[in-house]
């Protein structure tokens, strides 16, 4: 999609001031439904696109990327344009500077249209813990886009922009990539600067790509990717041109299948992987049994870590420092006596206000694992697990190039199915968490549509590569890809 649209800019069949005009009324048109926009940036959207448009008339070259309007999720900063996390706490919280990622966007002279709705810090598979309300699957707009990246999963699905820049802690970005029917990439853990994404979860946190095909991906990554001083985890070898080259294709390929995951698969889920795996010995790829002693831990690992990380991230948000302060009741911040209402009120009465749910629990559950006493017999150990897993797909990967997996264990589910049951939502990101944990790189690609409901809903399946081995990953889902279309 990306190199047509480039292909017609070039040749002067569109301009980018028209695409991006035509952008903004399917958002004008749509959106009201849709709600995948916090926040639009029409403005900055149109100059760059006059940008883009000036130095073609020029001749001069431009960026793959140049002029296609993309959508970024609202937990990444833009400078000068607010940014909330999904949270009430940040609301009119103005970033002060610009992410890593986003001057590498500007240096490709993207036109960013807006952000995005989110799960509350990106926390959730809904997008139903937004503090701003929920987004609709363009596909039904009774069931949820998934989260966290909901909202840039939607804004693609409905054709309003043409690739979205999502977050990806245990499943945000692949998760509603399979429920919306897009690629989702989640990088190799140091692979994308972090720098100037609101933090959710250190240690799992990625930022990657929500596209309409594997190329796509590819062409966002290159973009996005590389060494940056602000962030020390980020590496400066192996850049490459990621959409290159995809129909090559490795000699003796072989993808492992996940003996452990068998027992998690629905029937409609169960037929599909076997369909895939067929497609894939067809085309002279071996399908190997390999086994992940470790992996059912994952979800109970992540949900030690991820609150532990969320609850020490998240104490900056105290009313002192960023968004919102509540010091006062109808703003009475002095008391009758004239004293003013202490430091710890002021941190506790905008906490309470401006937090959500599932945020607050999430909180309360990583300062308990991360307490005196606990912290041994839950954060430690769930660490030593996280090695554990980490060994096992070590040993996978000794025998596979890639690992495949559903990417979740059924379509898109309905508003409110799950939002009353905080483990029943948790296990919808059993196939995608595990990539978190142990850093390697995976990408959902669509798979066909399954009936729910006599609704046809898109699936994605998931592959899973080695360490900074995207490019081969992203060859292994093309081919997947090319069979699909
Ligand atoms: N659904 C998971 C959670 O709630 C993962 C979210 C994400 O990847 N940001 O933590």
């Amino acid at each position: 999609m990306i190199k047509k649209l480039h292909k017609k800019l070039m040749e002067r069949e569109i301009s980018s001031v028209e695409l991006t005009e035509k952008y903004l009324a399917t958002i004008e048109k749509k959106d009201k439904d849709i709600f995948a926009y916090l926040t639009l940036t029409k403005d900055i959207a149109l100059e760059q696109a006059k940008k883009v448009d000036k130095k073609i008339e020029k001749g001069e070259e431009v960026a793959l990327l140049a002029g296609i309007p993309c959508a970024l999720k609202d937990n990444i900063l833009l400078e000068g344009v607010r940014v909330t996390a999904g949270s009430k706490i940040l609301d009119n919280y103005i970033a002060p500077y610009d992410a890593t990622i986003v001057s590498k966007l500007k240096k490709n002279d993207v036109v960013i249209l807006g952000k995005t709705n989110l799960d509350e810090f990106a926390m959730g598979s809904s997008t139903e813990n937004s503090g701003y309300g929920p987004t609709k699957n363009p596909y039904d707009q009774n069931r949820v886009p998934g989260g966290s990246s909901g909202g840039s999963a939607a804004a693609v699905a409905s054709e309003e922009a043409v690739w979205a820049i999502g977050s990806d802690t245990g499943g945000s970005i692949r998760q509603p990539a399979s429920f919306c029917g897009l690629v989702g990439l989640k990088p190799t853990y140091g692979r994308v600067s972090r720098y100037g994404l609101i933090a959710m979860a250190s240690s799992f946190d990625q930022i990657g790509s929500l596209t309409q095909s594997v190329e796509d991906a590819g062409i966002v990554l290159s973009a996005i990717s590389g060494k940056d001083k602000k962030d020390a985890t980020t590496v400066d070898f192996f850049d490459k041109k990621f959409e290159e080259n995809l129909e090559e294709k490795k000699k003796n390929l072989k993808i492992g299948i996940v003996k452990e995951y068998e027992k998690n698969l629905s029937p409609e889920m169960g037929k599909k992987m076997t369909e895939v795996a067929k497609f894939f010995e067809k085309e002279g790829v071996e399908i190997l049994e390999i086994e992940l002693p470790n992996v059912e831990y994952s979800l109970a690992v992540y949900y030690i870590i991820q609150p532990s990380e969320a609850s020490s991230n998240l104490a900056r948000f105290d009313g002192i420092k960023y968004g919102l302060r509540v010091n006062d009741e109808a703003d009475s911040s002095f008391s009758e006596s004239g004293i003013p209402k202490t430091l710890l009120e002021t941190y506790l009465d905008t906490r309470r206000y401006g937090l959500g749910r599932e945020v607050k629990r999430r909180i309360m559950l990583g300062t308990y694992t991360l307490s005196a006493g606990y912290y041994d017999a839950y954060y430690i150990q769930a660490q030593k697990v996280r090695t554990l897993i980490k060994t096992d797909f070590e040993n996978a990967f000794e025998k596979v190039d890639a690992i495949l997996t559903p990417t979740t264990p059924t379509p898109a589910f309905k508003f409110g199915e799950k939002s009353q049951n905080p483990l029943e939502m948790y296990l919808a990101d059993i196939f995608t968490i595990t990539a978190n944990i142990v850093g390697v790189p995976a990408v959902s690609v669509p798979a066909g549509k399954i009936k729910i409901d006599n609704k046809e809903m898109p699936v994605g399946i998931q592959f899973l590569g080695k360490w900074f081995d995207e490019e081969n990953l992203l060859k292994i889902a093309h081919i997947w890809e090319k069979n699909k279309n």
